[in-house]
């Protein structure tokens, strides 16, 4: 079993289901189709107002459209320095936004605070011509390292953007995973808490090739759909990509998706630390389980046939260091994961 993403398993039953029905017939191109207006409707209830929902085929596009939309070219973007956008889209949101620059800011844990943010923007003046303009905070929720932000920090972060001028981003790959993790509601997690535009991810929790660019602000929303049209995510049949919201959005087979991989992340979680000698620097909130394994441990785990992703991260706590004979590991679990294969991990893990 394949522990190393949540993206090497294929969609959900509902989701493919969902496809195969807005198969038949026809319908109109590139969006405007029933099935389409029927996902942005129901993610203005999920999100519980007025919204522009705009859906494209990766995160990585999401991320990218939605921080072009928020900045200037000669803007500056804050995040996490270990941020999927500053660090896992091949420059995709400096090319969108026609070379805005991305600052990454350091944090314990794969998370910024507001302190780090203020201090990142003392570097970067206001009206100071040789410097980039700060226009907007990017946090990802989950985080990169699988934490969650809580509302608090969320607003506390979105409140100093605000007081300089700054709109909010959250980069929602893994949103559902988030919502589950903290208990609460996507409006208390967005708008709510200050949140200006949202990447909400649907492809890692059921979907095949799914996300939607959801936009509380309308001036943020205007200009949106020439910038995605230009991106080539406007999909012709777009058909694909609302049936495929709908499918995951209805009966909330999103949040059950995303309660299953949360709990399989905790019992294993719970079960790989009580292995003699694995650490885990912080604890695990959504659906991903960062451990360090002594080398025999690693070895047992990948001799049985289980994979998981060699981590590295500059985001561990003080005095938290990896030793010559460990490995840092991160395992993701999501809707497909089975309770007898995190239970077949752990036995090989305590074999090492
Ligand atoms: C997976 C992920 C994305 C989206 O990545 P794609 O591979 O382009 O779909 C964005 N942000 C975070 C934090 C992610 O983990």
């Amino acid at each position: 079993m394949n522990f190393a993403s949540d993206n090497v398993v294929g969609a959900s039953r509902p989701v493919l289901e969902a496809l195969l029905a807005a198969n038949d017939g026809a319908e109109p191109a590139y969006g405007a189709d029933s099935f389409t207006k029927r996902a942005e409707e129901m993610l203005a209830r999920v999100f519980e107002r007025e919204c522009s929902a705009f859906l494209v085929a990766t995160g990585t596009g999401a991320n990218a459209l939605a921080l072009a939309a928020a900045t200037p070219p000669w803007g500056a973007v804050f995040c996490h320095a270990e941020a999927h956008v500053l660090d896992d889209e091949c420059g995709a949101p400096e090319m969108f936004s026609g070379g805005a620059k991305i600052v990454g800011i350091p944090g314990v844990g794969g998370k910024f605070d507001p302190a780090g943010l203020e201090e990142a923007l003392e570097r970067y003046p206001r009206g100071v011509v040789k410097a980039v303009q700060p226009a907007l905070v990017s946090i990802s929720q989950v985080t990169e390292a699988g934490t969650l932000y809580t509302l608090a920090e969320i607003r506390a972060i979105a409140d100093v953007a605000k007081r300089h001028g700054l709109k909010t981003h959250l980069d929602g790959a893994r949103f559902a995973n988030a919502l589950d993790g903290l208990g609460c509601t996507a409006a208390e997690m967005t708008w709510k808490a200050g949140v200006d535009i949202v990447s909400f991810g649907a492809t890692k929790n059921g979907g095949l090739a799914c996300e939607a660019v959801v936009i509380f602000d309308k001036a943020l929303a205007e200009d949106f759909p020439y910038r995605r049209k230009r991106s080539g995510h406007t999909v012709s049949k777009g058909r694909l990509l609302g049936a495929q919201m709908v499918g995951y959005l209805e009966n909330d087979h999103w949040l059950d998706n995303a309660r299953h991989a949360n709990g399989a992340a905790r019992t294993l979680s719970r079960g790989l630390a009580a292995v003699a000698g694995v650490r885990l620097p912080w604890p695990t909130q959504a659906n991903e389980v960062f451990a360090v394994l002594p080398a025999l441990v690693a070895k047992a785990v990948t001799g049985a046939g289980y994979r998981f992703a060699p981590w590295s991260s500059g985001s561990l706590p003080d005095g938290f260091s990896i030793g010559p004979d460990e490995v840092f590991a991160r395992f993701v679990t999501s809707f497909a994961t089975r309770a007898d294969d995190v239970e077949g991990l752990l036995a090989a893990a305590r074999q090492g």
